[in-house]
């Protein structure tokens, strides 16, 4: 018995070598949950590209608080964080578990900074809303970590460098939020309308994304310093941040590739980010 866990740890260690790649989903509006649409084709499809993950750690724009903690529960429970959508979204439950084991590394590569272990959260729709697609089955063990909001870009940027050895043991970082994201001036009438955004959600996700793409992420860290189109776009840094984490833990020798890349009702844009190593 013992020598078979033996070898199971020997393939274990084996396949994850190679560092997880690192996704940021744009998750959008929780319909997506239960709508067939491109985007959602999008999330699968590029679930099909990874590597099975050991465990997942979500950051995600929904947990906004001010402090960073980490959930720690066996069985998270299935948040349904928004109103006055049709009834059949408040019936999703996505059953994944916890891992205890995975909040406490986290907890502890994140020193001296402080992470609280929490046991009353959950997962939230930035979450369930992406996974749900990703790994329908929910049967890969989910962590989330918050977003401190008395905290800078800056300070994320740092902090999410500290996540990355995580990767080197098969755990799945993944940021959800949107790039661009202006609830105030969504444009209900054309919600439907194929990548429909507003003259200077284009200019903003053009600028972004060269910013991305050329890893000039200082610009990015620095985006309250940016145009007028970038401010439209960047209201409030909740939906930016899961960005940043994901833009702090890239390495240089790792590129970037974009999906999902669309504009929707005018001031959102669901575009996603898959990292991965140069060689793969
Ligand atoms: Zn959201």
């Amino acid at each position: 018995m013992n020598s078979f866990n033996e070898l199971i740890n020997i393939i274990t260690e084996f396949s994850y070598s190679e560092k997880m790649p690192l996704l940021f989903l744009g998750h959008g509006n929780p319909m997506n949950a239960i709508e067939k649409n491109q985007f959602v084709d999008g999330f699968r499809e590029i679930a099909g590209t990874l590597p099975r993950p050991k465990a997942i750690l979500c950051i995600s724009a929904h947990w906004y608080i001010n402090a960073t903690k980490v959930t720690a529960m066996d069985m998270p429970s299935t948040i349904h964080d928004f109103y006055g959508f049709p009834d059949k979204l408040y019936k999703v439950n996505y059953p994944a578990k916890g891992s205890l084991e995975l909040a406490e590394e986290t907890k502890n590569i994140l020193l001296p900074n402080n992470v609280e272990l929490d046991f009353n959260w959950g997962l939230d729709h930035g979450t369930w809303s992406v996974l749900t697609h990703l790994y329908p089955n929910a049967d890969i063990p989910v962590v989330q970590l918050s977003i401190d909001y008395t905290m800078d870009a800056q300070y994320h940027f740092e902090l999410a460098k500290k996540l990355n050895v995580l990767r080197s043991k098969g755990i799945l970082i993944i940021g959800s939020g949107n790039i661009i994201h202006n609830l105030s001036l969504v444009d209900f009438e054309n919600i439907e309308k194929d990548n429909y955004g507003y003259d200077w959600a284009i200019e903003a996700r053009e600028t972004i994304n060269n910013l991305i793409l050329d890893s000039n992420f200082k610009s990015l860290v620095e985006y309250k310093k940016q145009s007028k189109a970038i401010q439209l776009a960047i209201p409030t840094p909740d939906h930016f941040l899961p960005l940043i984490y994901i833009l702090g833990l890239k390495e240089e020798n790792e590129k970037i590739t974009m999906f999902n890349d669309k504009l929707v009702a005018g001031s959102l844009s669901m575009t996603s980010l898959k990292v991965v190593s140069l060689n793969s």
